[in-house]
């Protein structure tokens, strides 16, 4: 009897034991999460940039995202329109505009007949400036961010930061429960600047290093970092295809920002040059100690955009000098926050990733140059055609409310009034536009909510497909076809360009490693909830890529 009791005591003793090792274990798993995630955007960034400029780059900036982190080399925007609203949003939410609802940067709103902007909120103030800039919040954002979920799961005691200088690339990554999202207002101020969506008055430390004059300190010559001579990966520096600045007759080597600020809105022109990327790095290093992001153990979140990338992009084209020089020093501004994330936060107490936004089309007046088939596209002409197409003026009455984002949207009242059924005006639109000069396809809104599409164009459409918000009518232009002026890339088609964009990871938890598989946007916030063994952002559709994460 003696003997089957003490058994009996071990037997608990051991189970208690066993008991406790599960729990110190589940501790230690709690604790071995990351102090600090940071999510980078690097805005029109193309995929081909981190091979391009490969050589140009040193060790301490992309290098060593791509060679001790591990990098999808075969990542895509999954849904068109590929725009930075959109694309912000999209990779913070794990999902496409479908879903969270976020269709473009600007849209023809239905309901209210009018233009909306994706971050604008003029139910919030400003904070930090007296201007309109900050009137901006998350709201038309339908879903959570994987931020917002760290936010529930830590009971709102992980912190969540944005910061870029575009308010859109601050406010959609940071989600609705963030923290604060600052975001820079240049004009006559040079400001980081907020709303009361977040805050009432700017944190001492903003208010700080906006009395730095940091931003007077890039008003200066923008020269190549290196000989120019050495930029053999871009075009001449002279060339038809750039625009350049209002106030300097070429786009040529060097840029007085001093004195072109003059021409050219102020400290906005900042923005526009590679040291809006330097500012932002700035801010977002001074944000660490202001913030105190991953100073203890519960998981904070910093979503950093850079978005002066795309504003040089679109001004000097994918082949300009000025985009590889914008490149070069933003590895070196990208090498200082990791710096700066080693010394603050600590060597393997930190995950980032980096992304983009969407990519850019080459020049299509230079591709035309080259041979390769590209064109510019007459909206206006396009929409004065449809608007004079007799079919759809009944009794002078246009059915045609809105022509923007590729989307015809049609007056749905007048429609029923005329006794017209929906669908066939929609389907004899598509006739119509379907034969008009450099349109490859056009898809009636029926057709985007009555059948699934697994791939092709047809997908990426309907991933970008809204039925609240969108259109009745969607088309597609032919490919490095844009709407846009004759110098400078843009952005929005389904085409490779611009869907196939970087994505790195790097840091705690983290292989090292790279894959050719197909890996899309929609799957960063997933993978990130899953390191974290947090929920998915609530409509995630995208699936975590178990081969990047160490188990
Ligand atoms: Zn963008
Ligand atoms: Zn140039
Ligand atoms: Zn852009």
């Amino acid at each position: 009897m003696r003997a089957i009791v003490s058994v009996f005591v071990i037997c608990f003793l051991l189970s208690c034991q066993s008991q406790k090792n599960i729990i110190k274990s589940n501790v230690n798993a709690i604790n071995e999460q990351p102090k600090l995630v940071i999510g980078i955007v690097v805005d029109q960034m193309r995929y081909d940039y981190l091979t391009r400029f490969y050589s140009k780059y040193g060790d301490g900036g992309f290098k060593r995202l791509m060679n001790q982190g591990f990098n999808c080399k075969n990542n895509h925007f999954n849904y068109v329109p590929t725009y930075t609203g959109p694309g912000h949003a999209s990779i913070f939410s794990g999902t496409t505009p479908k879903m969270h609802g976020i269709i473009s940067n600007n849209w023809y709103d239905k309901v209210s007949d009018s233009y909306v902007y994706c971050a604008g909120d003029t139910t919030v103030q400003s904070v930090g400036t007296t201007n309109k800039a900050g009137q901006m919040s998350p709201h038309r954002l339908k879903t959570t961010s994987f931020a917002d979920e760290n936010r529930l799961f830590t009971q709102m005691r992980g912190k969540t930061i944005g910061i870029s200088v575009k308010d859109r690339g601050a406010i959609l990554p940071a989600g609705h429960t963030a923290n604060a999202a600052y975001w820079f207002h240049g004009a006559d101020e040079g400001h980081f600047i907020s709303s009361t969506y977040y805050l009432e008055t700017l944190p001492s430390w903003v208010q700080a290093f906006n009395n730095t004059a940091k931003a007077e300190s890039y008003l200066k010559e923008w020269n190549t970092l290196y000989n120019i001579s050495t930029y053999t990966e871009s075009g001449s520096d002279l060339n038809a295809f750039e625009g350049g600045f209002k106030g300097k007759k070429t786009a040529t080597f060097p840029y007085d920002l001093k004195a072109l600020s003059q021409t050219n809105r102020g400290y906005d022109i900042i923005k526009a040059t590679p040291y809006g990327n330097s500012l932002v790095a700035d801010f977002a290093i001074a944000a660490l100690d202001g913030e105190q992001l991953g100073q203890d153990n519960i998981t904070d979140v910093l979503t950093v955009s850079f978005s002066s990338t795309d504003y040089v992009g679109h001004n000097f084209g994918v082949n300009s000098k000025e985009v590889e020089d914008t490149y070069i020093r933003l590895d070196k501004d990208i090498e200082r926050l990791l710096n700066a994330l080693d010394t603050k936060v600590g060597k393997g107490n930190y995950t980032l990733f980096l992304s983009s936004d969407h990519g850019a089309v080459e020049v299509p007046s230079y591709l035309e140059s080259v041979k390769v088939p590209a064109g510019y596209f007459d909206t206006d002409a396009f929409k004065t055609m449809l608007n004079e197409s007799v079919v759809f003026n009944y009794s002078g009455e246009n059915l045609i409310k809105n022509i923007s984002n590729n989307q015809v949207f049609l007056d749905r009242e007048a429609i029923k009034s005329y006794g017209l059924n929906l669908i066939d005006v929609q389907q004899e639109l598509v006739n119509i536009i379907i034969e008009y000069p450099k349109v490859y396809k056009a898809y009636t809104a029926t057709s985007m909510t009555s059948a699934e599409f697994s791939n092709g164009v047809e997908s990426l459409l309907q991933m970008g497909f809204n039925q609240k918000r969108s259109g009745d009518v969607l088309f597609v232009l032919d490919p490095a076809v844009i709407s846009y002026s004759k110098t400078g890339s843009t952005h929005g088609s389904a085409l490779n360009y611009d869907t196939h964009v970087p994505l790195l990871f790097f840091g705690k938890g983290i292989k090292t490693g790279s894959t050719l598989q197909h890996t899309t946007i929609p799957d960063i916030a997933p993978t990130m909830s899953a390191l974290l063994g947090i929920s998915f952002p609530n409509g995630a559709t995208g699936s975590p890529l178990e081969f990047v994460l160490e188990h």
